[in-house]
């Protein structure tokens, strides 16, 4: 029994440890037994928390930080067409000969999944001109939506759901569910598995997935033993019609595997109506669930705000159920309001052509104001390197980028850890290196905080640790 307990218990020291705890930020010493941290401190305050026997790992200077929590990732689609075929075209004749070339590779039966990195070209916005060319069924992923001909619709049994042609949000994910289903059960684990090795090697020890496509496939990865990274699921509250809202479910290890909350979509390219938005609020009130919204465009910020302050009036606690995703444009009294309502802000630094325009997703705005900030990747798939999911690249874009919207390193790993945590209700559990917390943790080459952010870029992850088990490196 006390070889058993020996084996479980490990203690980090010499290490430059960033705890994300403000009431303790800096300590030298991590101690853990089994899936917790029993202690953080310096090295003899630690060993006597430990039984005889214990591990100790002399971490050479290195730094200690809590895991990732990448806060938006799309596991739905990057899954569902994790072999994408990149096409480039920008004009119609050569993006319909790009999809003319792939689709002469094709086996019979088998579809065409791509993705532009671009906008499509004008007169792309129905897949009729692609059912000229080819009878295969094609979906092509676009940064603003989906492109499917019809023999994609009618593949996918989709045929009274989705609009013919151009598909975006809440479309998307319906589409991409029908899609995956006729998939191989034993491709789809196995690509599963190359996110997770992925996951790990870049420090992520959480995930946040804006959909919940996929979350049978990873609670069987969690029975098997292989799952290496925390999932929450967030599935969509609104799909075909307003009425519709898939269950929450916590299933028997919710800290590994969870279906957790809503997602709605309020665009300024399809807003919700008025009477939807009111009926949204209420329902994430009844419910006391957590509801991400997922907002681009200047407009619809302001008229959710409205509806929420409408509905609770001042009660923090129940507008702080509420989440907004990407908030491309926030005015200076918008961030006020979110603050004095306690609602989160999901940004994600990716989109980095948009990110160029300085006044677009003002971050030192939103911190300045006290808005709770997380970040994720909106990681779409392995193909998309627009959309890496490495923390470290995001929190290097944050804080490098120029202007006056320009947050600092320390900021950035925050919200990637402890305030990623906290939008998901989650920072009692993990979030920060703090005694009884989960031992999800990430060592880096060096402290990322000292230097210029810049240099961020020659900051590598030596070890990832998820519940006390190294899932990356190790010692
Ligand atoms: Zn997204």
């Amino acid at each position: 029994m006390l070889a058993l307990l020996a084996a479980a218990a490990i203690l980090l020291h010499h290490a430059d440890v960033l705890t994300m705890d403000p009431a303790r930020p800096r300590a030298h010493a991590v101690a853990i037994v089994d899936d917790r941290i029993v202690g953080v401190g310096e090295v003899r305050e630690l060993e006597a928390l430990l039984p005889v026997g214990a591990r100790h790992i002399d971490l050479g200077g290195r730094a200690v930080l809590p895991g990732f929590n990448d806060a938006h990732v799309h596991l739905g689609l990057g899954l569902s067409i994790a072999d994408a075929v990149e096409i480039r075209g920008t004009t119609r004749a050569s993006f319909l000969a790009e999809v003319q070339r792939a689709v002469a590779r094709l086996q019979p039966g088998e579809w065409l999944f791509a993705i532009s990195p671009n906008a499509l070209p004008a007169g792309l916005d129905t897949g009729a001109p692609l059912d000229a060319i080819t009878k295969a069924p094609v979906f092509i992923v676009t940064p603003f939506g989906g492109l499917m001909n019809g023999a994609a619709v009618f593949r996918a049994e989709l045929r009274d759901e989705v609009p013919w042609g151009f598909v975006r949000g809440r479309h998307i994910a319906a589409a991409l569910d029908a899609i995956a289903r006729r998939r191989p059960v034993g491709e789809l684990r196995q690509v599963a598995r190359d996110f997770l090795a992925e996951a790990a090697r870049l420090g992520v020890t959480s995930v946040q997935a804006m959909s919940d496509q996929f979350a049978d496939l990873f609670e069987g990865l969690r029975r098997s033993g292989s799952l290496s990274c925390r999932v929450r699921f967030v599935p969509l509250g609104q799909l075909f019609r307003d009425d519709f809202h898939a269950p929450s479910w916590s299933g028997p290890a919710p800290l590994w595997v969870r279906v957790d909350g809503w997602k709605y979509f309020h665009d300024q390219e399809a807003p919700l109506e008025r009477r939807v938005l009111k009926q949204m609020v209420r329902r994430a009130v009844v419910a006391r669930r957590r509801t991400v919204v997922h907002v681009h465009g200047p407009a619809p910020l302001g008229r959710l705000l409205d509806t929420i302050e409408a509905e609770v009036g001042a009660d923090r606690q129940l507008a702080g159920l509420f989440r907004v995703e990407h908030a491309d444009t926030v005015s200076r009294e918008e961030a006020r309001r979110l603050a004095r309502l306690g609602i989160t802000v999901c940004a994600n630094p990716t989109l980095a052509a948009e990110w160029q325009r300085p006044r677009l997703y003002p971050l030192r705005t939103l911190l300045d104001a006290g808005v709770p900030l997380c970040l994720g990747s909106d990681w779409l798939g392995r193909r998309t390197h627009r959309r890496s999911l490495d923390p470290l690249a995001g929190v290097r874009f944050v804080a490098s980028r120029p202007g006056p919207e320009r947050i600092t390193v320390g900021e950035a790993l925050s919200a990637y850890t402890l305030g990623s945590a906290r939008a998901e209700g989650l920072e009692a559990e993990k979030g920060s290196l703090h005694r009884g917390k989960l031992a999800d943790l990430v060592v880096l080459s060096r402290d990322p905080t000292r230097g210029a952010p810049e240099t961020l870029a020659d900051v590598r992850v030596i070890a990832t640790m998820v519940g006390g088990r190294w899932v990356y490196g190790g010692f």
